[in-house]
């Protein structure tokens, strides 16, 4: 029986990555910002169309490093429909999230319920980008100006999306993208952050390098977050083909639509207007099916498909954060009870599609 993972990481030839990396064994220049680097720097930011972008080990550290750049304190609001990431960060940083509940349909914060969880003690918002749905930007811009709060967009799920022609980066105070091996893209491990303000940079960069502001001087408490030259060679030799492979996770997309739309008790992610997706997961909700979740999950590993429970369980129900912090979210827990995403990466056959609808439809 041949196994169809949830994911399969993008890669390029042996050939091409060994050709990537030779000039590391010329120089001898292994990682601490060099020419690779640098070079991965330029090109990623220029594909994902924002103004500044600096690179990271890997997108958690990345995501600490932004609430630490923007000086927050006291209360983030955020949703715990996500992955352990974006809350452990905010908690690990000494500060308290806030639970809001997520939109029905797109599974990312629901705007509307983010004023009434504002106090004297609310710092930012921290958003997610759920599974490559975007969240409601402009109704989040607003409650941030209306409140002075920053926004921090956990957007590890949505490299390469656009809104309009804008790049999904360029939204809010600081967007964090991760390239981990599991993601669209991937530099094994990796991620970056991106800003509009250019002053946020002399923060960054030294946040990510043991706050070391030049050769003497360390003005701040800074920790070890540095991208090195392998991991960039591999998202140098990975960005060629994200276009390519996109077009391939469209397709896969397609064809898990046309046999999954408009089936009874079975709810698909929405296509959203405007936008330029990635297709980075592919989310079924399971209300009212004849199976439940956790049934269509197990008949699918036992022929050999291993879907994911993704997220289950919230992050507000970690037997570490359960009962401690405010918010209530039914919408989020009764989504996280519900979803299953299945297989979805560049590469997946529509006869693998197919074969994996059929076991669930029967
Ligand atoms: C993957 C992921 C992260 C963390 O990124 P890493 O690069 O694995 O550290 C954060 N948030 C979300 C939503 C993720 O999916």
């Amino acid at each position: 029986m041949t196994k169809i993972n949830v994911t399969r990481s993008s890669m390029p030839s042996y050939e091409e990555y060994c050709e990537a990396i030779k000039p590391i064994f010329e120089s001898k220049w292994l990682t601490n910002m060099g020419p690779i680097h640098n070079e991965f720097m330029d090109k990623v930011g220029s594909y994902l169309g924002v103004d500044n972008v600096s690179l990271f080990t890997n997108g958690h550290l990345a995501l600490c490093i932004a609430i630490r750049a923007l000086g927050l304190t006291g209360e983030v609001i955020t949703t715990p429909f996500t992955f352990a990431s974006t809350t452990h960060a905010i908690v690990d940083s000494g500060l308290t999230p806030v639970f809001c509940d997520v939109n029905p349909d797109t599974y990312t914060i629901d705007a509307d319920k983010i004023e009434a969880l504002i106090t004297d003690e609310t710092s930012a918002i921290m958003p997610v980008h759920v599974y490559g749905n975007v969240c409601d930007v402009e109704k989040i811009d607003t409650i941030a100006k209306k409140y002075n709060l920053k926004v921090i967009y956990d957007a590890a799920h949505v490299f390469g999306v656009k809104i309009g022609d804008r790049g999904i980066g360029s939204f809010g105070d600081v967007s964090m993208f991760s390239f981990h091996a599991t993601k669209v893209f991937n530099t094994i491990e990796g991620g970056c952050l991106t800003y509009s303000n250019k002053s946020l940079e002399s923060k960054i960069s030294p946040l990510r390098n043991f706050g070391i502001t030049s050769p003497e001087s360390v003005d701040m408490v800074g920790t070890n977050a540095k991208m090195n030259e392998f991991q960039a060679a591999m998202g140098l030799c990975n960005l060629k083909y994200i276009d390519e492979n996109i077009a391939e996770r469209k397709l896969a997309e397609k064809a898990y639509r046309a046999r999954l739309e408009n089936i009874d008790g079975i709810k698909l992610s929405p296509v959203q207007e405007g936008v330029t997706q990635n297709h980075a997961y592919f989310p079924v909700v399971f209300e009212g099916f004849k199976y439940n979740r956790d049934e269509v999950a197990q008949k699918l590993s036992e022929n050999g498909v291993f879907a994911r429970k993704y997220f289950y369980p919230i992050t507000n129900e970690f037997s570490c954060y359960k009962g401690k912090y405010r918010g209530e979210t039914p919408v989020a827990k009764k989504i996280s009870e519900n979803v299953l995403t299945l297989p979805m990466y560049a590469g997946l056959t529509e006869d693998e599609v197919k074969m994996i609808c059929d076991i669930i439809l029967k």
